[in-house]
């Protein structure tokens, strides 16, 4: 039996077509008493066509345009704030119908092109408002999980992104607020509509899926034949701090997570990133190069080193508090120690700042600013 997917609405009932597929829109039309031709129409119009309004849907006759306005919704999605940082990072703060923050950021890239224009331009985008997942390091987890974002809602975030600064984007991440592998359903969802070739948005090897080590679900990408990319938020090398740091690991061990990456490799030879935060002390030694090395040895794979960012505005207890960024130095002494073992590594700009970790941020500082100002 076909699961129903999750709808929104606003509070006249209008529902939110954004994220329905063509067959979704088909039946809706229907039930408009309409032929289906005309729910491609508009799954043309919102996606390739990039309709803000259904105004714009000029192929449809007035009064059904008329009557979507009754009856739907092209948008759900306001926009409360945004911000440029000095680097070129754009972060937006969007707020669902049901009132909740739900974050994006833009990064361009540092390499140019002919025009001097950044060669790739990544969105990070949310999968949920909160995440239930409670990692000590990230700011995410002091919101805890609110609810599933669906996938209008992941899907507007690009689309609202575009529209705000006029430019394509090139690269998608999931790598926001939450934990896509725990909305599977509606983030594969999105991913269909965001790779249909009909609407020309993100190519699946343009897209990455991050997640902190969902066993059954990287399984079932697998399974699925998913073609976007996966990349494994490791940071932690033994069993002992991986359980300290992200609870997950008491539920899926390292052992069971790497059995599920080759479950992955052998079923789809796509190559995995893993995600290395490194902090000071902690997981920065000689023996965390060799056993990173030797886990990333099991299967094609390439690791990103990524710097700690300080949620110290979360005000931290416990062992978030104890959390600290490795020194520069450091960081370069681990990054040569793993490339002499024959890592592949990966560092992300010269300065350091690693935008895409900042997710989960910009929501949170709002909550604190609107709640200081009340
Ligand atoms: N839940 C998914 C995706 C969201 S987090 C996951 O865990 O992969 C995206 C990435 O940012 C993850 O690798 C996460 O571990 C990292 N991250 C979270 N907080 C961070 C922080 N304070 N500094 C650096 N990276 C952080």
């Amino acid at each position: 039996m076909k699961k129903e997917r999750k709808e929104i609405s606003d509070s006249v009932g209008r529902r939110s077509l954004l994220g329905m597929s063509r067959e979704e829109l088909e039946a809706f039309v229907t039930s408009l008493g309409e032929p289906a031709y005309r729910g491609r129409q508009v799954y043309e119009w919102l996606y390739k066509k990039r309709a803000t309004s259904f105004a714009e849907m000029t192929s449809l006759s007035q009064p059904l345009r008329q009557q979507f306005d009754e009856n739907a919704l092209s948008r759900s999605l306001t926009l409360l704030d945004h911000q440029e940082s000095t680097d070129g990072t754009l972060k937006f703060l969007f707020k669902t119908l049901d009132g909740y923050n739900v974050e994006s950021v833009l990064i361009p890239s540092e390499a140019r092109d002919d025009q001097d224009e950044p060669k790739r331009r990544t969105l990070c985008i949310s999968s949920q408002v909160g995440c239930p997942l409670d990692c000590k390091f990230c700011a995410t987890a002091s919101m805890k999980l609110k609810r599933n974002l669906v996938a209008g809602e992941i899907l507007e975030q690009h689309l609202r992104v575009e529209e705000l600064v006029g430019e394509r984007i090139t690269n998608l991440v999931y790598m926001g607020m939450g934990e896509p592998m725990l909305n599977y359903d509606e983030v594969f969802h999105s991913v269909r509509i965001f790779t249909d070739p009909a609407n020309d948005l993100v190519p699946a090897s343009r897209i990455t899926i991050s997640t902190s080590g969902v066993v059954p679900s990287i399984k079932r990408m697998a399974d699925d034949g998913e073609r976007v990319k996966l990349a494994i938020s490791l940071h932690v090398t033994t069993n002992g701090d991986r359980d300290r740091l992200m609870p997950i690991n008491r539920k899926f061990d390292i052992a069971e997570l790497m059995d599920a990456v080759e479950y992955y490799y052998r079923k789809t030879r796509r190559p995995v990133t893993y995600e290395y935060i490194l902090f000071d002390g902690l997981n920065d030694s000689p023996e965390d190069v060799r056993r990173l090395a030797r886990i990333t040895r099991r299967v094609p794979s390439k690791v990103n080193v990524i710097p700690f960012h300080p949620i110290d505005f979360t005000e931290p207890t416990g062992i978030s508090a104890e959390l600290h960024p490795a020194s520069p130095e450091r960081f370069n002494y681990f990054i040569g120690m793993l490339q002499r073992e024959g890592v592949q590594v990966m560092v992300r700009s010269s300065s350091g700042v690693d935008i895409d970790a900042a997710c989960g941020q910009l929501a949170i500082r709002h909550e604190a600013i609107l709640l200081a100002s009340k």
